[in-house]
């Protein structure tokens, strides 16, 4: 463990009590404040304090955005760098975010709640591990040549797409801002980055590291603000020629209506989830399947796209499991994000918390039974804590088993067969993730092939690496982050064919 992974809670709050916020736009190469002059309050769900006002972009701060995202683009000045050049690059800008590991897990911490130890490691550390991936790979990624007779030459070349617009949600801010920009970047595509308004500071802040390890002017820039306004400006932008998301399903789907209402975009869209994770009685560990059923559920109090927030449960070990999972979420309470033992931090904002409390309200209300948890905690702090919560009983009709909560609140739902867990898992609109859990290998393979989801994981939950694809079926989105498929939705395709005398 290295020095800083030590840091004290005290240690954490003076820096933070001396962090200079960054809190402007980023236009070609510049910090700029919204044309307008507007700002809005970025609030802490630590302790409720104003962190600072970050520029409130709109319209005409996205038509100057993508002005000089297009001009860097028709340029060549980056993607007629040779890929070596432009992986240096990439690489160096890694290295500079490693540098800045700490300000930057302590401002994502500050900015949406999270536990800092989760900040650095996972949030900070994956997006170092994106950049270098995607920068390794950029020269190692070779085109086509088509089968053809021996007077003819068939290329098919990847090509960049042009102007990318990233639209972003504040769960893991600079870790999704990451999934897109490094392969838009690696691929020569000139990118603006839309944070979400609830957790803008790391995007803001990495604008200028992007800068000094080379990336030329106008080929990176953070435009900070509302869905509503700048979100929407971009989605609906001529000169936009690929806009990627991640973020709910309802936004994706106006964000398909947006691109058709314009010049047809291309649209990839990362959106929600309900992810199933299925414990048959023969799994091979059962302690373990609730410790990692505790964190599916508790880990970075529940606002993720890939929770495990629908337990299936083998009716026969429902009342064992259950008690477990319940032992195992002790291990997951509240406590203040800047604390490096504490687990599970602040929700997001006032408003998240409220859906929270009032999903816990309606799963009562709808007749699961309250097993733990349910209640705010730390009022007192003037931030946003809620105790992970555990609902039995639950079918998959109900609000709580239907509908993303985006929060602590697990929903235990048991079943009899196999082909009874299949069929609930699977009767979702969402299909992000699934976990089944079983020692017996044909069972294990049966279910995960049928199984209407962009990742499995058999025995643990939440595996995977920059090396697989990740994505959803069904309304959970199109397209997939990471790995070298990531490269699908930054390029265009060409086919070049030459005929020989
Ligand atoms: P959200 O959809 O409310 O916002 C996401 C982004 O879209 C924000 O930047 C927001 O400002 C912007 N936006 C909102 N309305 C817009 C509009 N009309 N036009 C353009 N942009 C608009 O999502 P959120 O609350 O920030 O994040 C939570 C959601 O993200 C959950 O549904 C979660 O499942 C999903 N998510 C999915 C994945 C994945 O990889 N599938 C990963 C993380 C989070």
């Amino acid at each position: 463990m290295s020095k800083q992974q030590q840091m004290t809670r005290e240690e954490w709050q003076n820096m933070a009590a001396s962090l200079e916020i960054r809190n402007q736009a980023f236009i070609n190469g510049q910090y700029v404040n919204a044309v307008s002059g507007a700002t809005f309050d970025c609030e802490s769900p630590v302790d409720g304090r104003i962190l600072t006002q970050v520029a409130s972009c709109d319209a005409e701060d996205a038509d100057r955005a993508v002005a000089a995202a297009r001009a860097a683009f028709e340029s060549g000045v980056w993607r007629n760098l040779a890929p070596a050049k432009r992986k240096q690059i990439l690489l160096k800008f890694a290295e500079l975010i490693a540098a800045n590991r700490d300000e930057l897990a302590l401002l994502e911490t500050l900015d949406m709640g999270k536990p800092i130890r989760f900040s650095r490691s996972v949030d900070v550390g994956s997006t170092i591990r994106t950049l270098q991936w995607t920068a390794e790979a950029i020269d190692k990624v070779y085109d086509e040549l088509a089968p053809t007779a021996i007077n003819e030459i068939g290329m098919v070349t990847r090509e960049p797409v042009g102007v990318v617009a990233a639209i972003v949600p504040w769960n893991f801010p600079l870790l999704m801002a990451s999934w897109k920009f490094a392969p838009a970047l690696a691929m020569g595509n000139s990118v603006i980055l839309k944070p979400s308004e609830k957790s803008p500071l790391t995007a803001i802040r990495v604008a200028e590291l992007a800068k000094q390890a080379g990336i030329p002017d106008g080929v990176f820039n953070v435009l900070p603000g509302f869905g509503h306004t700048v979100g929407k400006a971009l989605a609906l932008h001529m000169d936009v020629d690929t806009l990627v998301f991640t973020g709910s399903t309802g936004v994706a789907k106006q964000l398909m209506i947006y691109a058709g209402e314009s010049n047809m975009k291309r649209v990839w869209l990362e959106a929600g989830g309900k992810s199933p994770n299925i414990v048959f009685a023969d799994a091979p560990d059962l302690r373990r399947a609730a410790e990692e059923a505790a964190q599916a559920i508790a880990f970075n109090q529940g606002e993720v796209c890939t929770a495990g927030s629908r337990l299936l449960v083998e009716a026969s070990i429902r009342d064992e499991f259950v008690a477990l999972v319940t032992e195992a979420l002790k291990d997951w309470q509240p406590g203040h994000p800047l604390d490096p033992a504490t687990t599970c931090g602040a929700i997001v904002d006032q408003a998240q918390l409220k859906r929270v409390l009032s999903f816990i309200q309606l799963g009562q209300s709808e007749g699961a039974s309250l097993v733990s948890g349910g209640q705010q905690v730390d009022q007192t702090s003037g931030g946003y804590y809620v105790e992970p919560t555990v609902f039995a009983g639950v079918n998959n009709q109900m609000s709580i088993a239907a509908e993303e909560i985006f929060g602590p609140v697990l929903s235990v739902i048991s079943f009899e067969t196999p082909e009874q867990a299949i069929s609930i898992a699977n009767d979702s609109i969402y299909g992000l993730a699934a976990a089944v859990w079983t020692s017996d290998i044909n069972k294990a393979h049966k279910t995960a092939k049928a199984l209407r989801a962009g990742s499995v994981w058999i025995n643990h939950y939440d595996g995977g690496d920059m090396t697989a694809p990740f994505g959803g079926f069904k309304q959970s989105g199109n397209g997939r982050d990471k790995s070298l498929h990531a490269f699908d939705k930054y390029t265009e395709i060409k086919a070049t064919w030459l005929k020989l005398d």
